[in-house]
């Protein structure tokens, strides 16, 4: 963007409330190689994605002499044809400063490298983030280590299953992920970003992913939310393979309930959907879907189950192979979360996790 400008008038004048959010641009979105003005100094564009998430939504803001780039797509020819465009056209003439991710997610942060190489550029990102950026972009080997093995049959998972997974190798984080720089800014909880003429305040979540950032100004009342509060969709929050002991879930909400403390007429820009305002309301929508899922699965638990037998629970539909991962993730997740809280007592049988629910009520001290 040369310059900054109004938002585009072809889609303000289409503004729609839904679910409590209102839509302020409308349901269009720019295109790969596009780029729409949404502020002064904050240009939206998208990049490809694979499969029913469709696109990432990418900010390019402007920083001096040059634009900051928030987040860069996947490693997909596609995804670097989106910025061949978009430095042929809209930025033109420009450079890049910097190149900032909220998180370590492979359509957040995997052209990041290849942009940071190209202008000669830092990337900025949490530490949590970066470290495990590097840590999945250096494990690629054969087959899963034993641990995948132990986790997916704690699941539920079939043998058989179990062994069409370990046939797919491991590491494919790294094949849509550009090489991740050796060094990096880091990004805290309360820091605050110069980037042109706007100060970002780096607020922190986590469930999703680590130590998710997100970029507040509170003055021009503009929030870059990543993956941390989508308007449509919920964002995964799974138990992961790393932490098999944690509680997501329960970070996650905590997350939820600080981003509560900001400000609700901030204007959202998230990683999926399009830019809306509401955001009390959708936070606590995805808090109270979280708790109406355990509830239910609570109920669910009179019997010992797995978590392979709580997805027609916590997702009312046939789960089909190709999500069986991110199903099974957030199911333990929320297995894990009634765990912690007291609510269920998990049994392990032949490396198998059986959950069942304990009787609520305080007389569990
Ligand atoms: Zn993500």
């Amino acid at each position: 963007m040369s310059e900054p400008a109004a938002p585009d008038a072809s889609l303000a004048d289409t503004p729609y409330s839904h679910k409590g959010l209102t839509y302020p641009l409308g349901r269009a979105g720019p295109g790969p190689g596009e780029m729409i003005a949404i502020a002064d100094g904050v240009g939206w564009t998208r990049s490809p994605v694979p499969g029913s998430l469709n696109h990432i939504n990418l900010w390019i803001l402007e920083d001096g002499e040059g634009v900051a780039l928030v987040d860069s797509g996947l490693d997909i020819p596609p995804a670097r044809e989106a910025w061949e465009a978009l430095f042929a056209g809209p930025l033109a003439g420009r450079t890049v400063t910097r190149v900032i991710c909220t998180h370590f997610h492979p359509d957040h942060l995997g052209l990041a490298g290849w942009l940071t190489e190209r202008f000669g550029v830092r990337l900025w990102m949490t530490r949590g983030e970066w470290l495990f950026a590097r840590m999945l972009t250096t494990d690629v080997r054969k087959e899963p280590p034993a641990e995948a093995l132990s986790y997916w049959r704690a699941a539920g998972w079939s043998e058989d299953r179990i062994a069409a997974e370990a046939e797919k190798g491991w590491g494919r984080f790294a094949s849509v992920v550009s090489p991740v720089p050796v060094a990096m800014v880091r990004l805290q909880d309360g820091d605050r970003l110069q980037i042109g003429a706007r100060t970002w305040r780096i607020v922190v979540g986590s469930g999703h992913s680590p130590e998710h950032a997100c970029l507040v100004d509170d003055e021009g009342g503009l929030m870059i939310a990543g993956d941390q509060v989508l308007p449509r969709i919920t964002s995964n929050v799974s138990l992961n393979l790393s932490e098999p002991e944690a509680d997501p879930l329960g970070e996650w909400l905590a997350s939820i309930a600080k981003l509560k403390q900001l400000p609700d007429d901030l204007l959202v820009l998230p990683s999926h959907g399009e830019p809306f305002t509401g955001l009390h309301a959708r936070l606590d929508a995805l808090a109270a879907g979280h708790h109406g899922r355990l509830d239910a699965l609570h109920a669910h638990l009179a019997e010992p189950r797995r978590a392979l037998d709580c997805f027609s629970i916590l997702f009312g539909r046939k789960i089909e192979d190709n999500s069986l991962g991110l199903a099974t993730g957030e199911a333990m997740a929320h297995l894990r979360w009634l765990e912690v809280a007291g609510k269920a007592a998990r049994e392990v049988r032949e490396g198998v996790h059986w959950y069942r629910a304990l009787p609520e009520g305080p007389a569990s001290a």
